[in-house]
């Protein structure tokens, strides 16, 4: 979970030459002080004899830094749509399924919330499909949720409503009490700080929950794949092709729609991680001398860019996440404690684990699904009017559909109109996309704001 900001991250450039300009400035003024005063020519001599080596070796060092944090284009680009325009649900609902099923994590209180979710996605996708939906709570469910909920879905989809078994939700069992006292003094601290949910204990569980332990719940067991849901979240295109299907035919782990900034979460990265390109990809390059030890930096000083995929829509290979690799940086984590010290989420912990372990090109941006939460939106533009499939039975009727735009690759997409903070086309999707991109944006586009992984939405103004 995470927040964004409105601004755009200072860049590296800027940045650089304002802190070559203050340094530059400083030794002017030393220099110039030095000078005046004759008798201090030994002190010059010295000052050189000591700055002269120190950027020598800096010279030597930053191209070897450059190179050791480059992005690596590829020669073509390693992520596409699975689909373009719509296909037609009665062919691709007979292939065969994939063993795989819906998550929603609610509250008995988010009946009518959970509601409209399930209905939505019934609507949009799986009146054809019918994967099943298992629905967790930390407690147990109402009645009337599991009645409710229950008649949601379409004839032939299968729901099951679980309580999260002991030793999964909340403080890690090796926990003591004294340190449990202490984590609560934390959150309240964090709260006080102003930190989003920071003095709310259950979403810290929530959190860590969804970074590690959900994994390994029994009832996931049986499945190889899930698709996350949440309460009052809304697709705004008919999805008419498997997407499980898809990302097993195509070797793909983890599947995203939004990636935004975080800007309350805090890392340190203490293990040696070796740099791969899209580890890389969630660094702003320093190259100027860098501090390694400042929070949010690597380990050779370079700041996290903030940038993490929104994990309240996740499409994912289960296997990676309950494998050794990942549970064991799950671990690591959970021992330094900053899912109660700080408000670590799991979308930033789910995108440094993705980006530490997997190669780039397992990575899926599904930037045909419409995809809406809270005040941030995907709605990708739509394919050209002879591939929306007019008057084919099984898609059926879905209403007034925004206009086809250049590039689009939706299926009977609903946009809403222009509003502020709709589409995340920018930035972060970029930044999280230039390992697998051969067409990638320009110095010059970026400072306009043009960015190559728009969706093509013709209601986005920066586009
Ligand atoms: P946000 O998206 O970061 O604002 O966080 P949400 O409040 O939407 O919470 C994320 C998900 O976790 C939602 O599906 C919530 O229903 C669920 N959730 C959060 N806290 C709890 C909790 O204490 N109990 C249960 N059962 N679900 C929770
Ligand atoms: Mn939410």
């Amino acid at each position: 979970m995470g927040y964004y900001r409105a601004s755009s991250q200072p860049g590296t450039l800027p940045l650089a030459f304002d802190l070559l300009a203050r340094v530059g400035q400083i030794l002017m003024l030393q220099f110039r002080r030095l000078r005046r005063s004759g008798r201090n020519r030994r002190r010059i001599k010295l000052l050189l004899k000591i700055a002269l080596p120190l950027l020598v070796l800096y010279l030597i060092d930053l191209p070897i830094h450059l190179y050791r944090t480059r992005v690596a284009r590829p020669d073509h680009d390693l992520d596409q749509p699975f689909a373009t325009g719509c296909l037609d649900p009665s062919v691709t609902a007979a292939q065969p399924r994939e063993n795989a099923t819906f998550v929603m994590l609610a509250r008995n209180s988010e009946i009518d919330d959970a509601r409209a979710t399930v209905e939505n996605i019934e609507w949009h996708f799986n009146r054809w499909f019918h994967y099943p939906i298992l629905f967790l709570n930390d407690v147990p469910w109402t009645e009337e949720f599991k009645d409710v909920l229950s008649r949601a879905v379409s004839n032939g989809t299968e729901v099951r409503f679980e309580v999260i078994e002991k030793g999964k939700w909340g403080f890690p069992e090796e926990m003591n009490e004294k340190e449990k006292t202490k984590a609560k003094l934390q959150m309240k601290k964090q709260g006080e700080k102003g930190v989003g949910y920071g003095d709310m204990e259950s979403y810290h569980h929530m959190c860590r929950f969804y970074s590690g332990e959900f994994y390994n719940l029994e009832a996931l067991r049986p499945y190889k794949w899930y698709w996350r849901l949440e309460p009052s979240v809304r697709y705004s295109c008919a999805l008419t092709y498997d997407p499980f299907a898809e990302m097993a035919r195509r070797n793909k782990v983890y599947g995203w729609t939004i990636a935004l900034w975080e800007t309350t979460d805090d890392y340190r990265i203490e293990k040696g991680i070796p740099r791969t390109p899209a580890w890389n990809a969630l660094f702003q390059v320093m190259w100027y001398p860098r501090p390694s030890v400042v929070s949010e930096h690597d380990n050779a000083g370079n700041k996290w860019n903030m940038c993490h995929y929104w994990s309240n829509f996740e499409i994912a290979n289960l296997d990676f996440f309950r494998g050794r690799e990942y549970q064991d940086y799950f671990r690591y984590l959970d021992s330094k404690g900053g899912f109660y010290s700080e408000r670590w989420g799991d979308a930033p912990v789910h995108t440094l684990a993705v980006h530490m372990l997997l190669s780039p090109e397992k990575i899926h941006h599904f930037s045909d699904i419409g995809y809406e939460h809270d005040t941030l939106w995907q709605c990708p533009g739509n394919a050209p009017m002879d591939e929306q499939l007019l008057g084919n039975k099984a898609l059926a009727d879905t209403g007034k559909m925004t206009p086809p735009s250049e590039g689009g690759t939706g299926c009977r997409c609903k946009c809403r109109e222009n509003k502020r903070r709709r589409n995340i086309n920018s930035e972060c999707t970029s930044e999280l996309t230039r390992p697998v991109a051969f067409h990638r944006p320009s110095w010059w586009e970026r400072h306009n704001w043009v960015y190559h992984y728009a969706v093509n939405n013709p209601n986005n103004p920066r586009k």
